[in-house]
């Protein structure tokens, strides 16, 4: 298995919806599409996606995590883009689909199955920038993962960025490409000349998230992440951890803060990363106008462990499902 999302299952669910319906879905080879280059998500980037993870449990049957929470945000996705809606029974049927279809190449525990549906503009029409696409290809992807960042669970080094921001202040929750190439630059920047993991970003002072994952800030019992409001992606991970604090008996805060509060925060705080990729991913450095701050001694936090161990044992079937997360 390659690095995080460079190698695919053999099949695809795939619709496309054109005369205002949807295609009965089918499952096809994962392999090259017709696309016209005049479409139009290739020039005014009218794509949404989303990211999930399917897991085969010890009994050898695969199990869903929260993909309902996926199928809604997918939906919003669509509609804040302009691009047709897929019914929620139709992307049911097509993660199944996509995911049963290919249940023979999905890897053991701790691996698992990274679902990746993708809704695209393929209207043939460059005269449309003030007009939404008409027609669209949905499709399931699936890719057999490991762990997101590369050397497993170690304490990672994020740049906080108060100059760039990942989105605008409505779209950031929206799951669009066209955020994350407005994140790029940074990213590498950021990997490159800091040698960071990861940017978080917090225009004009004010901690959001990074370019693929919400932040947290476990200071004594109190578990702090930034409020939705639209500039932040409202990760599945992200409400999972709050309600499993929540039931532990933190005192979770969902409320702007800002870098200087953060940094004074540090030396008597934990801080980590959700997210369906990184999982929980402990933080364990940021730096700061060439400054570095470590988050406690550096290492990683044992309330993190522990929250991202909570959280597994539910995904993997070794705890209880009390929340009815999981398919
Ligand atoms: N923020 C961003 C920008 C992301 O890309 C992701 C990954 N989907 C998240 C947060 C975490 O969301 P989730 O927990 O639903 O995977």
């Amino acid at each position: 298995m390659g690095a995080f999302g460079k190698d695919f299952t053999s099949l695809m669910a795939f619709s496309r919806y054109s005369d205002n319906q949807w295609q009965t879905p089918s499952l096809q080879p994962l392999d090259d599409f017709k696309l016209t280059p005049a479409s139009h998500v290739l020039h005014y980037a009218s794509t949404c996606f989303e990211g999930l993870k399917a897991y085969r449990w010890a009994d050898g049957r695969i199990r869903l995590f929260r993909y309902r929470d996926n199928i809604k945000r997918l939906r919003a996705s669509a509609k804040a883009l302009c691009l047709p809606i897929p019914d929620e029974a139709l992307l049911d049927t097509m993660i199944k689909q996509a995911v049963l279809a290919v249940e023979s190449e999905i890897p053991d525990l701790p691996k698992s199955l990274y679902i990746r549906p993708t809704l695209i503009g393929t209207e043939t029409n460059i005269g449309a920038a003030g007009r939404a696409s008409s027609e669209a290809y949905l499709y399931i992807m699936t890719s057999p993962v490991g762990d997101y960042f590369s050397g497993g669970i170690r304490p990672l080094k994020l740049l906080i960025d108060e100059l760039n921001m990942r989105s605008t202040p409505t779209f950031g929750q929206v799951k669009t490409g066209g955020n994350y190439a407005a994140a790029l630059s940074s990213v590498i920047r950021a990997r490159e000349q800091y040698g960071a993991d990861q940017v978080l970003y917090c225009p004009q002072g004010n901690v959001q998230e990074t370019g693929a994952a919400n932040f947290f800030v476990l200071k004594s019992k109190t578990l702090i992440t930034k409020k939705l409001d639209g500039s932040i992606l409202p990760g599945i991970t992200r409400d999972s951890i709050m309600q499993l604090a929540e039931n532990q008996g933190f005192e979770v805060v969902e409320r702007d803060f800002t870098v200087k509060e953060l940094i004074s925060w540090l030396p008597e705080s934990e801080a980590f990363l959700s997210g369906t990729a990184a999982v929980i991913s402990p933080v364990g450095h940021l730096i700061h106008n060439n400054k570095t701050h470590a988050v406690g001694n550096g290492e990683i936090g044992q309330h993190t462990l522990a929250f991202r161990k909570q959280l597994t044992d539910i995904q993997h079937g070794q705890a209880e499902d009390n929340n009815s997360w999981i398919t």
